[in-house]
């Protein structure tokens, strides 16, 4: 597949083409971010690295979007911000069943012609 996104963001995407969810992990402070910055936001160092999340998340805000705004996402949809258990914060889409604020998800993807999947979420079933 073609270089998809900016340099910052490549590996990203290349890495959402094995299905693996990666983000920044600081190696001076262990911290956690997404986006990919070129320097840590906790304490500065420009000692980051792509690390692999395990996959696992907790919905911080969802909402119902009824009114069609990208042409690969038919409403209703669910819209979500998940915190995942590594600390970073992802806008990403919920599927699969109801889900409430505070709900466990897990990591799934959404496959697109011609572009990279998308990490998305669902119900967390294993999880009480
Ligand atoms: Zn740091």
């Amino acid at each position: 597949m073609a270089e998809y996104g900016d340099a910052l963001s490549a590996p990203f995407w290349e890495a959402a083409t094995r299905h693996e969810l990666i983000v920044q992990r600081c190696g001076a402070c262990g911290h956690h971010q997404f986006y990919p910055r070129p320097y840590c936001l906790e304490c500065q160092s420009d000692d980051v690295a792509w690390v692999v999340v395990a996959g696992g998340g907790t919905i911080y805000a969802q909402t119902t979007v009824h009114i069609q705004i990208a042409p690969e996402c038919m409403p209703p949809y669910t819209a979500a911000l998940v915190d995942l258990d590594e600390g970073p914060r992802l806008l990403t889409n919920i599927v699969g069943g109801e889900t409430q604020i505070g709900d466990r998800v897990r990591l799934m993807w959404r496959e697109r012609n011609d572009e990279p999947p998308l990490p998305i979420f669902a119900p967390d079933s294993s999880a009480s």
